[in-house]
């Protein structure tokens, strides 16, 4: 599959031993010559020094296209153009655009900051105005919780590319009929922005159950009963989830997906075997068709 395009997701270290990881997973992935990689923004804004420090140092030591996530939350629009500007002037051109979570976490009713941005398209369309930026977006094949339905969540995603989106990057999924069924019906609205499918491999099953309950992501009972009985089981739940995440990846691009972001929790053992599995080989070997 020579078309095969990769994205990876990090988070900014809070350590000097998270720092270490980072950098190691960094370097064992920038061979796979990914299309961007992209650095979270914690919640309520907690990370912003982090993130613009890491994203800046992936820049300027890898060379690697970086994507800025940026939020809304507990900033006015003039904090949030300052940030802007300030990666503009630092070379970054891709920002991941979103409105954030409520500062008591996801479920908690969203309160816009006064003077803020209100939402994810607002704050495209604040970008705009600072810069060309590539700007992608978060979407949702299993709909957003706090949307009513997926129109009105489609909807919404109308209103962040006409605000400058140019990408959607969804929040993860186990489930590809979603997935597939989604992107329809996103195209039936004339949305025509590449929809990339987030994969995030089930390393620690607690945690992932946990994120999946709050983000309204539908675990298949097959995937539960496949990592019952292994809490106390790493290296076998390691085996599992490269197995179903190839699976999932595989039977994607067999649906013609071109385009894989990989969530790796500044993990990369898993992205890097699953682009192997996918036909993705470092710079200077061949690739090969795996779909
Ligand atoms: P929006 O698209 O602005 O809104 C989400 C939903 O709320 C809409 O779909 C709609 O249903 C409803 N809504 C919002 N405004 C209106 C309105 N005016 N009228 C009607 N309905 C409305 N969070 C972080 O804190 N940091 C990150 O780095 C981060 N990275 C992410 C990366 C990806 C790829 C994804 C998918 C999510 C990420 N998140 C991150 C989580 C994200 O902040 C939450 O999902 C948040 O609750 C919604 O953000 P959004 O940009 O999708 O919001």
């Amino acid at each position: 599959m020579s078309d095969l395009q990769v994205s990876f997701e990090f988070f900014p270290p809070k350590n000097e031993a998270m720092q270490k990881k980072l950098w190691s997973s960094v370097e064992k992935l920038k061979p796979l010559e990914p299309k961007f990689v992209s650095v979270t923004y914690g919640a309520g804004g907690s990370t912003r020094e982090r993130t613009h420090d890491t994203v800046l140092r992936i820049i300027n030591e890898t060379g690697l296209s970086v994507a800025a996530h940026l939020t809304c939350v507990a900033a006015t629009k003039d904090e949030i153009d300052d940030v802007l500007r300030a990666y503009w002037d630092a070379g970054v051109r891709h920002i991941v655009a979103l409105r954030g979570d409520p500062p008591g976490g996801p479920g908690d009713p969203y309160t816009p900051h006064p003077g803020g941005y209100a939402n994810a398209a607002e704050l495209a369309a604040g970008a705009r105005k600072i810069g060309d930026f590539e700007i992608s977006v978060g979407c949702y094949p299993e709909k957003h919780p706090d949307s009513p339905s997926t129109a009105a969540d489609i909807d919404m995603l109308k209103r962040k590319v006409d605000a400058g989106a140019t990408r959607g990057i969804t929040q993860f999924f186990y489930d590809n009929t979603a997935y597939l069924r989604y992107v329809e019906r996103v195209r039936a609205a004339g949305i025509d922005i590449p929809i990339v499918p987030g994969i995030m491999p089930v390393t620690n099953f607690t945690s992932v159950r946990r994120m999946a309950d709050v983000c309204g992501t539908t675990l298949p009972g097959r995937l539960v009963k496949l990592f019952q009985n292994l809490d106390d089981d790493p290296a076998t739940r390691q085996l599992i989830a490269a197995t179903v995440a190839a699976e999932q990846c595989l039977d994607l691009a067999e649906h013609g997906v071109k385009h894989f972001h990989f969530y790796t929790l500044n993990r990369d053992d898993l992205a890097y075997a699953l682009c192997h599995m996918l036909g993705l080989r470092p710079r200077g070997k061949p690739r090969v068709n795996a779909a």
